[in-house]
């Protein structure tokens, strides 16, 4: 131990020994990143630490983007850009996620490999381990990019870390995804394998020995009007193709009634007429049976609207229009649901035990693999709401990275270059605000009956005044915003209906009456607040039923006269075979307000914030290098174009300049004493005692503040390594 003590007093042996250092490090960079870097002159203690330093005071994007496109042609994918890592998608698989290299990049510094996405799972882990602290790595990039990749091999990689205790545990993890893939990923044109849902994954270790214990997956914001509409060229969710092409022939139509061949997709009967009929009923028959719903009840639910005027319920004919969106309302509820299901359970099955009875025995670091940013052909709610989530995502960065960082350094008297950024809390602000933020005013339309997406837009032109949101002449339903990647237009059309989202009574209060089991239950639960978009204004709709409603008591209702009034005797009668009044519960008034798509987005986003900020964060950028797909094909404009976006030139110049870590003084000096100072040595806590350690651990550039140590991230991984080998 003493001879311990004596080694750490004086300079670690990579920094006094520069030499060698430096052959090393030379040789890395050239595996690594800028070749051309290699004859610059470098101080011992840039050799300290390969990446940032690495990009020379003049670096411009161009350079970045011609060393990047080097190393991606040499199949070198991974780059760090100080602690971010930069990860260009190859579109091939290279043979570099093998045993050999989980090995390799297992509790080694980073600065020992090249780049890999293996070593943002070993850093989250020893920090989370040594600061015991929940870490969070966010990974971020275009759709296609390549994020659930590295979020799979991000999961890979921890659960080696964390030593699962059994096959079963791990096995579990990985096994997860192809079921959630199954259902929440579909073909787009962007992507092959597209993930139609936003996934925050979180893993427990114990405090005491970093063993993996266990993981809970939290959905957001699942795409559900795939299940009733696809664009041109693109697909629907996996599982469909999966269960039509997987099962056997016998199978398939004799208890599936799926044909082989068939285009599955709803023939659309006239529009224009105001009652409707069901040209096909086998298929209500098909449908009954196998949700174990009635036949009469799913008709009736889809053809026909209760209201209540007067103190009456009125049963009327539904339009076309209507019964077609009763239908898919329906289809998009049930999938919806089906999937938080899903997710629930997967989560339960993979609990930790001990997380219930003490939070304290665990840490966690959490993985979000979000949907990324989107700019299709024609752009839709769905559109809006995804790339919303990626300005949060990204305003959480540029916070983390520079934001928190620069007014640190001015309260703490730290000099630092300023370091310009984008700044896009005015888009968010834009988004967000109330009472005329985008989502607010989409929100007042959605509630006025009458609204069309003419008047939605002329609401949107009128009120919002930001030089973000930009007004096309052209089209009264389009609109166009500047986001922090670019700008995208939107098509309004369908968004007051995508937005309230309703699903009628007369659906809600039959599906809670199935036979089947899954399909009641996904009916009757009261539902996560983080689940899918679906579920609130169908939370709404359970206290709204209409079954078993005053309704027997009524005579003739309707419309007196008009083709689209039904018979109530039938309906009531139905309604008490259901079982009646131990559903009823109220009003059956549609036009009571619901809660929108939006506002329950809002509560989305905020409680995904909620979690990222409660942990360290540690950046993912994925990078996509073609539009074709194409592996060893790095075009230069698409990859400046994400490179700009994301702030990567900004981040250098942080880091290069910055401190990433802030450790207040007396968190150092309890923390790093043994490094510094003879063991029963009693030292006062201030500046000079932190000076002193640092001294005394041989450290250069770092900085001391009011009340805090100012490090360099290599600082902190150094210190971290002297520390484990100490005690
Ligand atoms: P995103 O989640 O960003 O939309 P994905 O992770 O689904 O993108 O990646 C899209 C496709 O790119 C994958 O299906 C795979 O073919 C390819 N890909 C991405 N990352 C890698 C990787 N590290 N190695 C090999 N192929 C990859
Ligand atoms: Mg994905």
């Amino acid at each position: 131990m003493f001879f311990l003590l004596l080694l750490f007093r004086s300079p670690p042996p990579k920094l006094r020994n520069a030499d060698k250092w430096s052959d090393s490090f030379n040789d890395f960079i050239s595996k690594c990143l800028i070749k051309d870097f290699e004859n610059r002159p470098f101080s011992a203690d840039l050799l300290s630490h390969p990446f940032i330093q690495q990009v020379p005071q003049d670096t411009t994007q161009e350079s970045i983007v011609e060393q990047l496109s080097l190393r991606y042609v040499q199949d070198e994918i991974y780059t760090y850009i100080g602690d971010i890592l930069l990860a260009v998608n190859p579109f091939i698989s290279l043979p570099i996620y093998s045993e050999e290299h989980t090995k390799r990049y297992m509790h080694s510094r980073k600065s020992d490999n090249p780049p890999h996405i293996f070593a943002v799972a070993d850093h989250a882990y020893q920090m989370m381990m040594h600061n015991k602290r929940n870490q969070c790595i966010v990974i971020s990039g275009e759709s296609g990019a390549g994020k659930t990749e590295s979020a799979n091999l991000l999961v890979q990689q921890l659960t080696q870390l964390g030593k699962a205790p059994n096959r079963t545990l791990e096995d579990r993890i990985l096994q997860m995804n192809p079921l959630m893939e199954a259902f929440g990923n579909a073909k787009t044109i962007i992507n092959d394998n597209s993930s139609r849902f936003g996934k925050y994954l979180e893993m427990f270790f114990t405090a005491s020995s970093g063993t993996v214990v266990g993981a809970k997956i939290t959905e957001y914001l699942l795409e559900k009007s795939r299940v009733i509409n696809q664009a041109p060229g693109e697909q629907n969710f996996h599982i469909f193709y999966y269960i039509h092409d997987g099962l056997m022939a016998s199978d398939r139509e004799a208890e599936y009634h799926l044909k082989p061949n068939t285009y599955y997709n709803a023939r659309e009967s006239e529009y224009g007429g105001e009652a409707c009929k069901i040209d096909d009923t086998r298929l209500i028959t098909i449908v009954s049976e196998l949700l174990g719903l009635d036949y009469t009840d799913v008709l009736e639910s889809l053809t026909t609207t209760g209201m209540v005027a007067k103190g009456e319920v009125i049963i009327r004919e539904n339009s076309v229009r209507e019964a077609q969106d009763a239908r898919d309302a329906m289809a998009k509820a049930l999938y919806g649901r089906l999937f938080s299901w899903i997710v629930n359970r997967v989560s339960s099955l993979l609990k930790p035990a001990r997380v219930d009875s003490s939070q304290d025995d665990c840490y966690t670091v959490g993985l979000l693999d979000i949907f990324g940013f989107e700019n299709l052909k024609t752009n839709s709610f769905e559109q809006l709401c995804i790339n919303i989530a990626n300005e949060q995502i990204q305003y959480y960065f540029n916070q983390h990275i520079f934001a928190w960082e620069l007014e640190e350094y001015r309260n703490e008297g730290v000099d630092a270059a300023e370091v310009t950024y984008i700044d896009n809390r005015p888009i968010l602000d834009m988004f967000l605000s109330k009472p005329v933020g985008l989502l607010a005013l989409l929100d007042e339309e959605s509630h006025f009956p009458r609204a069309t997406v003419t008047t939605l837009v002329e609401k949107l032109n009128h009120n919002i005044n930001s030089p973000i949101y930009i007004r096309l002449k052209s089209n009264s339903s389009t609109f166009c915003i500047d986001h922090f990647a670019g700008k995208i237009d939107y098509s309004a059309e369908g968004f007051l209906e995508k937005n309230r989202d309703r699903l009628p009574m007369e659906i809600m209060n039959i599906m809670r009456m199935s036979d089947n089991k899954v399909v009641k239950h996904l009916f009757q639960t009261p539902l996560t607040r983080t689940g899918n978009l679906q579920n609130s204004s169908s939370m709404n709709s359970i206290n709204s039923s209409r079954a078993g409603s005053p309704m027997s008591t009524s005579g003739t209702m309707g419309r007196s006269g008009s083709h689209n009034s039904v018979n109530v005797t039938s309906y009531n009668s139905r309604s008490s075979s259901m079982g009646g009044s131990k559903h009823a519960s109220g009003s059956a008034s549609m036009t009571r307000m619901q809660q929108t798509v939006a506002t329950y987005f809002r509560y989305s986003l905020m409680d995904l914030l909620n979690k990222m900020v409660a942990g360290t964060p540690h950046f993912v950028r994925c990078i996509k290098p073609n539009d074709q797909k194409e592996p060893g094909n790095l075009v230069s404009e698409r990859v400046t174009t994400q490179l700009r976006y994301t702030g990567v030139l900004e981040t250098t110049r942080i880091r290069r300049q910055g401190y990433s870590h802030r450790i207040n003084f007396s968190d150092f000096l309890k923390r790093y004493h043994v490094l510094g100072f003879r063991h029963d040595e009693a030292v006062s806590v201030k500046a000079e005692s932190c000076q002193r350690l640092l001294e005394n651990i041989g450290l250069t550039n770092w900085a001391l503040g009011k009340s805090k140590v100012f490090l360099k991230y290599y600082h902190v991984e150094y210190l971290a390594q002297a520390y484990e080998a100490m005690c």
